[in-house]
């Protein structure tokens, strides 16, 4: 019996979708087909055409659904993203540290901050234990030209323009994959006996019958929303941002250097964010409205562009974007489940929300009912972990404001209020005072962010864990603790000298892309 999965919206969570679906299920010209997956997007309701950060998960989507990398970095403007570089977090001195995708050295052999207080306080976390800051600040390349696709120096995941990625994938889910396409805006809704969703109907008249529904409609939220009212739970109590404002900054000369990080620096009452792509810069202010408005926000995004010389900062005209933190209580009811902003979106820092596409989008795929029975079921522990998934991203990204000393607005001093902590937070925060996050952190298989990435974020923001007592296995560790340390200092003068600028990389690329058209 074939299985008709139908999914709403054309933005990046529809075709992302799509397409791994599709490429788990889809046999080319095969009579054994058993999955059918269409896609339907309204000609009336525009993309949210922003999300210009992944993370290295998105290596993997794209060669699972076959796509190429070099097409991909050419058709996208892509380059390569390795870090975040937060700017001002601490005290807003400009002060800065990294957050790379590239785990510590030895980890999960030994805890390495334990053993980085211990020693070498005058040298920051980050680069006593990873190479990638180091190659960040000269916006090197992650890899060598002559390497695999998708293979690498330093663990990577990318920049992109949003716009251009869902045409591509869009071209490659119907060409490649057999995804069917109908343009169309859903205005109706129409129930079996149960409560499942039977079809749903076009302006046109036109019905699409199917077995699994997927609310991908953005936050119109078609059906999870408006059609089922699973209530929405707004967490801007914990995470105060609910306004962008997003502007497109060209490059003042071509070979303007190419950042190989996504640069965050608070402001007064928020963030901006600043994207590099081969041609031009993604630059965005996130704030809360509740401490500032957007004439003030405007001027801080403005200023921000100007003060850089690498930039042309004249016609900026920045778009608007109002969103409620938060996300639905359950994801998946009867046999509709939401991906992408119909289920949830907080706010861009730590790029979370391609992530959790590719994660729930892959999970479904894995695990495709095949019966109504076994729906339910699966409904059941997809509400659950997608739960954990949320919850786990509020506090990682709380972990970032409450960490600060600034005290230059009541927007910060707000953040460190215990009202605004999750319990959760709470409790992992007085732990990591007198132990560092380790690889007991959790027991989740299918965790967002390991205890790497707390350490990073920690120690980056000068984190105070107490001291451990000298211990046999930490007297034992030295040897294997100063190895680790001179195989950091040795790769990171190796990386340097010999990776290329991430521009010299991708004119590379470009250029050999040009020759096989
Ligand atoms: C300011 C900002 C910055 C962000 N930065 C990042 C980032 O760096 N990294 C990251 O991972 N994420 C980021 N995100 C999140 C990211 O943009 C979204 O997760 C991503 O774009 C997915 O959106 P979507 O496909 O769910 O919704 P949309 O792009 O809004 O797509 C919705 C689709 O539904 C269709 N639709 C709506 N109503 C109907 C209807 N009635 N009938 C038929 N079709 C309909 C529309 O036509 C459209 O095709 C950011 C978000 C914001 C707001």
């Amino acid at each position: 019996m074939k299985t008709n999965v139908v999914i709403v919206g054309g933005g990046t969570a529809g075709w992302l979708t799509a397409g791994i679906i599709a490429a788990r299920h889809f046999i080319k010209n095969s009579s054994i087909q058993n999955t059918e997956v269409t896609l339907v997007e309204s000609p009336d309701v525009k993309n949210l055409g922003v999300g210009e950060g992944t993370w290295p998960t998105m290596r993997d989507t794209l060669r699972q659904i076959g796509i190429s990398e070099r097409e991909f970095l050419s058709c996208c403007d892509a380059s390569f993203k390795q870090a975040s570089k937060f700017v001002g977090w601490l005290n807003g001195k400009n002060e800065h540290y990294y957050h790379p995708f590239t785990a510590p050295s030895g980890y999960g052999m030994a805890n390495m901050p334990e053993h980085w207080s211990a020693r070498s306080n005058a040298l920051n976390f980050e680069s006593w234990v990873c190479a990638q800051g180091a190659i960040c600040e000269q916006n090197l390349a992650p890899k060598l030209p002559q390497m695999p696709e998708y293979a690498f120096s330093l663990n990577y995941g990318y920049h992109l323009n949003a716009a251009k990625f869902v045409k591509l994938l869009h071209q490659h889910c119907v060409e490649k994959l057999g995804v069917n396409y109908i343009q169309g805006h859903v205005e109706q809704v129409i129930s079996a006996e149960n409560n499942d969703i039977s079809a749903i109907g076009l302006t046109n008249g036109e019905r699409i019958t199917g077995d699994l529904f997927i609310d991908c409609s953005g936050f119109a939220a078609i059906l999870i929303g408006k059609h089922y009212q699973v209530p929405f739970k707004s967490k801007q109590h914990i995470l105060f941002n609910d306004t962008a404002l997003a502007v497109q900054v060209d490059y003042a000369s071509s070979d303007t250097p190419i950042a190989s990080c996504t640069v965050a620096t608070a402001q007064k009452s928020g963030w901006i964010w600043d994207i590099s792509l081969q041609n031009r810069r993604g630059i965005g202010h996130v704030f809360s409205s509740d401490f500032t408005n957007a004439e003030q926000a405007e001027e801080a995004l403005i200023k921000y562009v100007q003060n850089d010389p690498l930039l042309v900062s004249q016609n900026l005209t920045p778009r608007k974007i109002k969103f409620t933190p938060g996300h639905r209580e359950t994801f998946w009811h009867k046999n509709c489940v939401a991906i992408g902003v119909s289920a949830g979106f907080v706010e861009p820092l730590e790029a979370t929300a391609l992530v959790l596409i590719e994660k729930s989008a892959e999970w479904i795929s894995q695990q495709l009912p095949r019966e109504r029975s076994a729906m339910t079921i699966l409904a059941k522990r997809f509400n659950k972990l997608t739960l954990q998934r949320w919850q786990e991203i509020i506090d990682f990204l709380k972990l970032h404001y409450l960490l600060s000393n600034r005290s230059d607005s009541n927007y910060w001093q707000e953040h460190k209020k215990a009202a605004s902590i999750p319990e959760s937070l709470q409790d992992a925060v007085t732990l990591w005072r007198t132990q560092a996050p380790g690889l007991y952190e959790t027991n989740q298989r299918f965790e967002l962010f390991s205890s790497a990435s707390k350490q990073y974020v920690l120690y980056g923001m000068g984190f105070n864990t107490e001291p451990k007592e000298a211990t046999m296995i930490g007297k034992n560790e030295a040897a294997l603790i100063k190895r680790l340390r001179n195989e950091t200092v040795h790769s990171t003068e190796k990386l340097l000298s010999a990776l290329p600028t991430n521009r010299q990389f991708l004119s590379r690329v470009l250029q050999k892309v040009n020759l096989a058209l």
